[in-house]
């Protein structure tokens, strides 16, 4: 070893470090700056509404058969057009989703026949009991832009007969 190699040493480890002072953070200010997610992300789960605001689950409960975790718990009851919450016969009264036990395989959204449930990009997901991991429908559910969107309401008598939409292409 050369009497000044020490010395070459100590400059190129610092060649290094005024390199990388000069790059651009790959550091987020979290929670103030989010990190974006991938498109095929599963976050937190949400409950979709129509466009009309109508809620798009019918409490027809395929998603909780599905869920190898038995994470989903769901109560269906009758939908009258005096009060309505979906389209069809039924909507879900209930619907609850533990988050303990969630694995995000996605087999939810897989199974439901009005693409009520998505899993979206919310990863904000902390809870200080066993309790608050489990999410409601109140919770879950899209929020409605103006309050004559809100569910339930009265509606029209015999329009919003189908429960499952016309598809254009059922191969879609
Ligand atoms: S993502 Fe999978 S584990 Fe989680 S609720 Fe849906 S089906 Fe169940
Ligand atoms: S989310 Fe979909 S599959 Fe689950 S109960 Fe509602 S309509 Fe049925």
């Amino acid at each position: 070893m050369g009497v000044f190699d020490p010395l070459l040493e100590l400059l190129r480890g610092l060649g290094t470090t005024f390199k990388m002072a000069l790059d651009k953070p790959v550091t987020y200010q979290y929670p103030e700056e989010k990190r974006p997610v991938r498109p095929r992300f599963r976050g937190r789960h949400v409950l979709k509404r129509y466009e009309n605001g109508l809620e798009k689950c019918i409490g027809c409960s395929l998603c909780a058969a599905a869920c190898p975790a038995d994470a989903i718990f769901v109560e269906a009851s009758e939908n009258t057009d005096e009060k309505r919450f979906s389209p069809g016969e039924r909507y879900a009264s209930t619907y609850e989703i533990n988050m303990l036990r969630c694995i995000y395989c996605g087999f939810c959204e897989d199974a439901c026949p009005t693409e009520a449930i998505v899993l979206g990009d919310n990863y904000e997901l902390s809870f200080y009991d066993r309790r608050s991991a489990i999410y409601t429908k109140e919770m879950l559910l899209e929020p409605v832009p103006s309050v004559e969107m809100t569910t339930p309401r009265k509606v029209e008598p015999g329009v919003f007969t189908r429960s499952v939409p016309e598809m254009k292409d059922p191969q879609d």
